[in-house]
Protein backbone atom coordinates (compact mmCIF):
# COMPACT_ATOMS: atom_id res chain seq x y z
CA UNK A 1 0.00 0.00 0.00
CA UNK A 2 1.59 3.46 -1.07
CA UNK A 3 -1.03 5.61 0.06
CA UNK A 4 0.83 6.87 3.14
CA UNK A 5 3.34 10.05 2.62
CA UNK A 6 5.13 10.86 6.14
CA UNK A 7 5.07 14.29 5.07
CA UNK A 8 1.40 14.17 6.77
CA UNK A 9 3.17 13.55 10.17
CA UNK A 10 6.34 15.40 9.91
CA UNK A 11 7.32 16.27 13.27
CA UNK A 12 4.64 15.30 15.57
CA UNK A 13 4.55 13.71 18.72
CA UNK A 14 5.74 10.45 17.59
CA UNK A 15 8.71 11.64 15.30
CA UNK A 16 9.76 13.39 18.27
CA UNK A 17 10.17 10.45 20.27
CA UNK A 18 11.35 8.26 17.35
CA UNK A 19 14.10 10.76 16.40
CA UNK A 20 15.71 11.12 19.37
CA UNK A 21 15.58 7.85 20.35
CA UNK A 22 17.52 7.51 17.38
CA UNK A 23 20.41 10.22 17.99
CA UNK A 24 20.50 8.51 21.23
CA UNK A 25 21.45 5.04 19.50
CA UNK A 26 23.72 6.66 16.99
CA UNK A 27 25.53 8.12 19.68
CA UNK A 28 26.04 5.27 21.71
CA UNK A 29 27.44 3.21 18.71
CA UNK A 30 30.07 6.76 17.96
CA UNK A 31 31.82 5.61 21.70
CA UNK A 32 33.65 2.82 19.35
CA UNK A 33 36.07 4.28 16.52
CA UNK A 34 35.02 0.93 14.62
CA UNK A 35 32.69 1.72 11.37
CA UNK A 36 28.61 0.98 11.46
CA UNK A 37 26.12 0.11 8.95
CA UNK A 38 22.85 2.03 9.74
CA UNK A 39 20.28 0.04 7.88
CA UNK A 40 16.75 2.35 7.12
CA UNK A 41 14.06 -0.16 6.27
CA UNK A 42 11.55 2.46 5.85
CA UNK A 43 13.36 5.66 4.67
CA UNK A 44 10.47 8.21 3.83
CA UNK A 45 11.83 11.53 2.05
CA UNK A 46 14.80 12.24 4.45
CA UNK A 47 13.74 16.03 4.90
CA UNK A 48 10.04 17.94 4.89
CA UNK A 49 9.51 21.39 4.39
CA UNK A 50 6.86 22.05 7.49
CA UNK A 51 5.06 25.08 5.63
CA UNK A 52 4.52 22.77 2.30
CA UNK A 53 1.07 21.85 1.47
CA UNK A 54 1.40 18.26 3.06
CA UNK A 55 2.63 19.04 6.56
CA UNK A 56 0.54 22.54 7.06
CA UNK A 57 -2.52 20.77 6.41
CA UNK A 58 -2.95 18.88 9.64
CA UNK A 59 -0.18 20.79 11.37
CA UNK A 60 0.91 17.63 13.45
CA UNK A 61 3.93 19.56 14.18
CA UNK A 62 2.18 21.41 16.52
CA UNK A 63 2.01 18.29 18.74
CA UNK A 64 5.91 17.72 18.65
CA UNK A 65 8.61 19.64 17.60
CA UNK A 66 6.69 22.95 17.74
CA UNK A 67 6.41 23.28 21.73
CA UNK A 68 9.89 22.27 21.92
CA UNK A 69 11.35 25.04 19.37
CA UNK A 70 11.59 27.79 21.66
CA UNK A 71 12.26 25.92 25.23
CA UNK A 72 15.20 26.79 26.70
CA UNK A 73 15.11 24.22 29.48
CA UNK A 74 15.26 20.95 27.59
CA UNK A 75 17.02 18.20 29.66
CA UNK A 76 20.50 18.07 27.61
CA UNK A 77 19.98 14.84 25.29
CA UNK A 78 16.94 16.18 24.10
CA UNK A 79 18.81 19.51 23.51
CA UNK A 80 20.97 17.74 21.28
CA UNK A 81 18.12 16.76 18.76
CA UNK A 82 17.16 20.07 18.69
CA UNK A 83 19.84 21.57 18.00
CA UNK A 84 20.09 18.98 15.40
CA UNK A 85 16.95 19.98 13.63
CA UNK A 86 18.11 24.03 14.46
CA UNK A 87 20.97 23.13 12.20
CA UNK A 88 18.38 22.54 9.42
CA UNK A 89 17.02 25.88 10.17
CA UNK A 90 19.57 28.25 9.89
CA UNK A 91 17.22 31.36 9.86
CA UNK A 92 15.75 30.49 12.93
CA UNK A 93 12.63 29.80 11.70
CA UNK A 94 11.31 26.19 11.83
CA UNK A 95 10.62 25.15 8.37
CA UNK A 96 12.10 22.02 7.79
CA UNK A 97 12.03 18.94 9.55
CA UNK A 98 14.58 16.36 9.56
CA UNK A 99 13.67 12.57 8.89
CA UNK A 100 15.41 9.60 9.82
CA UNK A 101 17.98 9.40 7.26
CA UNK A 102 18.98 12.88 7.47
CA UNK A 103 19.57 12.61 11.50
CA UNK A 104 21.63 9.47 10.61
CA UNK A 105 23.79 11.28 8.56
CA UNK A 106 24.26 14.92 10.86
CA UNK A 107 25.20 12.33 13.82
CA UNK A 108 27.29 9.43 11.66
CA UNK A 109 31.28 9.43 11.21
CA UNK A 110 32.59 10.07 7.62
CA UNK A 111 33.65 6.26 7.87
CA UNK A 112 30.59 4.68 8.91
CA UNK A 113 27.91 4.04 6.57
CA UNK A 114 24.23 4.34 5.46
CA UNK A 115 21.98 2.18 3.55
CA UNK A 116 18.60 3.78 3.03
CA UNK A 117 15.86 2.25 1.34
CA UNK A 118 12.48 3.92 0.58
CA UNK A 119 9.55 1.91 -1.84
CA UNK A 120 7.57 4.91 -2.53
CA UNK A 121 8.78 6.49 -6.31
CA UNK A 122 8.19 10.07 -5.42
CA UNK A 123 9.44 9.91 -1.85
CA UNK A 124 12.55 7.37 -2.56
CA UNK A 125 13.17 10.42 -5.57
CA UNK A 126 12.97 13.28 -2.78
CA UNK A 127 15.31 11.27 -0.58
CA UNK A 128 18.16 10.59 -3.19
CA UNK A 129 17.28 14.46 -4.49
CA UNK A 130 18.20 15.59 -1.18
CA UNK A 131 21.01 13.42 -0.80
CA UNK A 132 22.55 14.49 -3.74
CA UNK A 133 21.95 18.62 -2.61
CA UNK A 134 23.89 17.33 0.78
CA UNK A 135 26.67 16.20 -1.30
CA UNK A 136 26.97 18.94 -3.15
CA UNK A 137 26.87 20.76 -0.41
CA UNK A 138 30.23 18.13 1.12
CA UNK A 139 32.00 18.75 -2.14
CA UNK A 140 31.94 22.06 -1.82
CA UNK A 141 33.57 21.91 1.67
CA UNK A 142 36.09 19.56 -0.09
CA UNK A 143 34.93 16.31 0.68
CA UNK A 144 35.57 13.68 -1.83
CA UNK A 145 32.95 12.34 -3.47
CA UNK A 146 33.68 9.18 -4.26
CA UNK A 147 34.11 8.52 -0.21
CA UNK A 148 30.52 10.03 0.35
CA UNK A 149 29.03 8.30 -2.68
CA UNK A 150 30.23 4.83 -0.93
CA UNK A 151 28.92 6.10 2.40
CA UNK A 152 25.54 6.12 1.59
CA UNK A 153 23.35 3.97 -0.47
CA UNK A 154 20.18 4.85 -1.70
CA UNK A 155 17.59 2.32 -3.41
CA UNK A 156 14.01 2.08 -4.17
CA UNK A 157 12.85 -1.31 -3.29
CA UNK A 158 11.79 -3.25 -0.51
CA UNK A 159 13.05 -2.76 2.97
CA UNK A 160 11.85 -5.79 4.44
CA UNK A 161 13.68 -7.45 1.57
CA UNK A 162 17.12 -5.82 1.60
CA UNK A 163 17.72 -5.90 5.36
CA UNK A 164 18.35 -9.82 4.54
CA UNK A 165 20.64 -9.11 1.89
CA UNK A 166 22.77 -6.83 4.53
CA UNK A 167 23.37 -8.68 7.54
CA UNK A 168 25.41 -9.66 8.98
CA UNK A 169 27.75 -6.34 7.91
CA UNK A 170 30.94 -6.07 6.81
CA UNK A 171 32.15 -4.41 10.47
CA UNK A 172 29.89 -6.56 12.73
CA UNK A 173 28.44 -3.82 14.09
CA UNK A 174 24.59 -2.43 12.48
CA UNK A 175 21.79 -0.12 14.32
CA UNK A 176 18.50 -0.80 12.24
CA UNK A 177 15.45 0.98 12.25
CA UNK A 178 12.31 -0.19 10.86
CA UNK A 179 9.75 2.44 10.53
CA UNK A 180 7.06 1.16 8.11
CA UNK A 181 3.50 2.92 7.42
CA UNK A 182 1.50 0.21 9.40
CA UNK A 183 -1.65 1.40 7.59
CA UNK A 184 -1.54 -2.18 6.11
CA UNK A 185 -1.81 -4.37 8.90
CA UNK A 186 0.73 -6.70 7.63
CA UNK A 187 3.35 -4.70 8.55
CA UNK A 188 2.79 -5.77 11.95
CA UNK A 189 3.71 -9.13 10.96
CA UNK A 190 6.45 -8.32 7.90
CA UNK A 191 8.65 -6.41 10.99
CA UNK A 192 8.32 -9.40 13.53
CA UNK A 193 9.40 -11.90 10.83
CA UNK A 194 12.08 -9.68 9.37
CA UNK A 195 13.64 -9.81 12.68
CA UNK A 196 13.18 -13.29 13.61
CA UNK A 197 15.08 -13.59 10.23
CA UNK A 198 17.75 -10.78 11.21
CA UNK A 199 18.93 -12.04 15.05
CA UNK A 200 19.40 -15.19 12.99
CA UNK A 201 21.56 -13.46 10.67
CA UNK A 202 22.74 -10.97 13.22
CA UNK A 203 22.35 -11.25 16.95
CA UNK A 204 24.20 -8.79 18.35
CA UNK A 205 22.56 -5.94 15.97
CA UNK A 206 20.65 -3.31 17.68
CA UNK A 207 16.96 -3.17 16.27
CA UNK A 208 14.70 -0.19 16.67
CA UNK A 209 11.43 -0.60 16.13
CA UNK A 210 8.84 2.32 16.08
CA UNK A 211 5.48 1.27 16.25
CA UNK A 212 1.57 3.39 16.76
CA UNK A 213 -0.22 2.28 19.98
CA UNK A 214 -3.67 2.13 18.86
CA UNK A 215 -6.81 -0.08 19.70
CA UNK A 216 -6.54 -2.22 16.69
CA UNK A 217 -5.55 -5.49 17.87
CA UNK A 218 -2.62 -6.05 16.08
CA UNK A 219 -0.86 -2.69 17.76
CA UNK A 220 -2.23 -3.87 20.99
CA UNK A 221 -0.36 -7.37 20.57
CA UNK A 222 2.51 -6.00 18.55
CA UNK A 223 5.09 -5.31 21.67
CA UNK A 224 4.25 -8.56 22.93
CA UNK A 225 5.68 -10.52 20.43
CA UNK A 226 8.22 -8.40 19.44
CA UNK A 227 9.24 -9.25 23.84
CA UNK A 228 9.63 -12.91 22.83
CA UNK A 229 11.93 -12.30 20.03
CA UNK A 230 15.50 -14.24 20.59
CA UNK A 231 17.29 -11.09 21.32
CA UNK A 232 19.11 -10.90 24.51
CA UNK A 233 17.56 -8.07 26.01
CA UNK A 234 14.81 -5.32 25.01
CA UNK A 235 13.76 -2.55 26.08
CA UNK A 236 9.78 -0.63 25.16
CA UNK A 237 9.09 3.38 25.42
CA UNK A 238 5.90 4.77 24.60
CA UNK A 239 4.31 8.03 24.90
CA UNK A 240 1.19 8.92 25.52
CA UNK A 241 -0.32 12.84 24.81
CA UNK A 242 -3.66 11.84 25.46
CA UNK A 243 -6.27 9.28 25.34
CA UNK A 244 -8.07 8.62 22.34
CA UNK A 245 -11.69 10.18 21.82
CA UNK A 246 -15.00 7.99 21.61
CA UNK A 247 -14.30 7.85 17.39
CA UNK A 248 -10.88 6.57 18.70
CA UNK A 249 -9.97 8.77 15.73
CA UNK A 250 -5.83 10.18 15.19
CA UNK A 251 -2.80 8.91 16.54
CA UNK A 252 -1.72 9.58 20.30
CA UNK A 253 0.05 7.13 21.32
CA UNK A 254 3.47 5.33 19.97
CA UNK A 255 6.68 3.70 21.12
CA UNK A 256 9.70 2.59 20.35
CA UNK A 257 10.70 -0.86 21.04
CA UNK A 258 14.60 -1.92 20.77
CA UNK A 259 16.11 -5.27 20.90
CA UNK A 260 19.71 -5.31 22.07
CA UNK A 261 19.62 -1.59 24.06
CA UNK A 262 22.47 0.26 24.58
CA UNK A 263 22.88 0.50 28.65
CA UNK A 264 22.79 4.04 28.45
CA UNK A 265 19.56 4.14 27.04
CA UNK A 266 17.42 3.98 30.21
CA UNK A 267 18.84 6.41 31.94
CA UNK A 268 18.65 8.95 29.46
CA UNK A 269 14.74 8.10 28.71
CA UNK A 270 14.16 8.36 32.68
CA UNK A 271 15.87 11.67 32.51
CA UNK A 272 14.05 13.00 29.43
CA UNK A 273 10.68 10.99 29.05
CA UNK A 274 8.94 12.94 32.28
CA UNK A 275 9.99 15.93 30.57
CA UNK A 276 8.14 15.24 27.15
CA UNK A 277 5.12 14.53 29.16
CA UNK A 278 4.95 17.58 30.38
CA UNK A 279 5.29 19.93 27.48
CA UNK A 280 3.97 17.79 24.97
CA UNK A 281 1.21 15.96 27.41
CA UNK A 282 -2.51 17.68 26.45
CA UNK A 283 -3.88 17.23 29.96
CA UNK A 284 -3.62 14.58 32.78
CA UNK A 285 -3.86 11.51 30.46
CA UNK A 286 -0.52 12.05 29.12
CA UNK A 287 1.99 9.66 30.33
CA UNK A 288 5.07 7.58 29.08
CA UNK A 289 6.37 3.85 30.20
CA UNK A 290 9.32 2.01 30.03
CA UNK A 291 9.91 -1.63 30.26
CA UNK A 292 12.73 -3.84 30.16
CA UNK A 293 13.30 -7.47 29.70
CA UNK A 294 15.74 -9.93 29.64
CA UNK A 295 15.83 -13.65 27.28
CA UNK A 296 15.99 -16.00 30.30
CA UNK A 297 16.52 -19.63 28.22
CA UNK A 298 13.58 -18.70 25.79
CA UNK A 299 11.02 -16.63 28.07
CA UNK A 300 11.40 -12.73 28.55
CA UNK A 301 11.39 -11.40 31.74
CA UNK A 302 10.44 -7.87 32.07
CA UNK A 303 10.02 -5.30 34.37
CA UNK A 304 8.21 -1.96 33.89
CA UNK A 305 8.28 1.24 35.34
N1 LIG B 1 11.64 6.56 8.76
C1 LIG B 1 11.13 7.80 8.21
C2 LIG B 1 11.48 8.92 9.16
O1 LIG B 1 11.53 8.69 10.37
O2 LIG B 1 11.72 10.04 8.69
C3 LIG B 1 9.64 7.77 7.99
C4 LIG B 1 9.15 6.57 7.27
S1 LIG B 1 7.42 6.54 7.01
C5 LIG B 1 6.76 6.22 8.59
C6 LIG B 1 7.24 4.98 6.21
C7 LIG B 1 7.79 4.96 4.78
O3 LIG B 1 7.88 3.61 4.34
C8 LIG B 1 6.89 5.65 3.76
O4 LIG B 1 7.66 6.65 3.13
C9 LIG B 1 6.50 4.56 2.77
O5 LIG B 1 6.44 5.00 1.43
C10 LIG B 1 7.63 3.57 2.95
N2 LIG B 1 7.35 2.16 2.64
C11 LIG B 1 6.19 1.46 2.73
N3 LIG B 1 6.43 0.14 2.53
C12 LIG B 1 7.76 0.00 2.29
C13 LIG B 1 8.62 -1.10 2.07
N4 LIG B 1 8.15 -2.36 2.01
N5 LIG B 1 9.94 -0.87 1.90
C14 LIG B 1 10.45 0.39 1.95
N6 LIG B 1 9.69 1.48 2.19
C15 LIG B 1 8.36 1.29 2.36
Amino acid sequence: MLSYRHAFHAGNHADVLKHFVQIQLHEYMNQKDTAYTYIDTHSGAGVYALDGGYASKNAEYETGIGPLWERTDLPKPLAEYVNLIKELNPSGKMRYYPGSPYCADKVMREHDRLRLFELHPADSKILADNFRKVAEHAAAQGERSSARGRRVLIERGDGFHALKTLLPPPSRRALVLIDPPYEDKQDYRKVRDALEDALVRFPSGIYAIWYPVLQRMESRQFADKLKRLAAKDWLNVTLTITTPGPDGFGLHSSGMFILNPPYTLEPTLRQVMPYLVQVLGKNADATYVIEKGTQVTGTAAARTG
